[in-house]
């Protein structure tokens, strides 16, 4: 029967059936990570937001989901202006933090993990 309308489809994640391996990853790299509370202050001050929907709350949230890939996508549209580390409440180095999850992307941590903790923290 249509109704004209549908339903939209669960948002729901299951976390206990979701793979965060990207995410402990980044953690361990950059344990500031776990302290965004998704305020959305660095989305709405960004750079290219505007040209490329380049959301950095959004990408957090998408490796704490398991969302790979929507993460991966979008951090593309990121030009590491590092105007958004001004903006954030919770004092994270998000400039740092992007340049890291591209690392972790890449999988040049798997081995240089030290190395990589020790570059982008100069
Ligand atoms: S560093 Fe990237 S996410 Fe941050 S404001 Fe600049 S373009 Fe946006
Ligand atoms: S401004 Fe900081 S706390 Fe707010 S969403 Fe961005 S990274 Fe998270």
């Amino acid at each position: 029967m249509d109704f004209g309308f549908s339903l939209s489809q669960s948002s729901t994640v299951n976390l206990d059936k979701t793979d965060l391996s990207l995410f402990h990853r980044v953690h361990e790299i950059e344990p500031d990570v776990a302290i965004c509370m998704a305020c959305g202050s660095c989305s709405a001050t960004c750079t290219s937001s505007e040209f490329t929907g380049m959301s950095l709350r959004s990408v957090i949230l998408d490796i704490q989901r398991g969302r790979q890939e929507e993460a991966r996508k979008m951090l593309s549209g990121c030009m590491l202006c590092g105007k958004c580390s001004m903006v954030c409440p919770r004092g994270i180095n998000t400039r740092r933090l992007i340049l890291t999850l591209g690392r972790v992307f890449d999988g040049e941590d798997r081995n240089t993990r030290r190395d990589i903790r020790k570059e982008v923290r100069k």
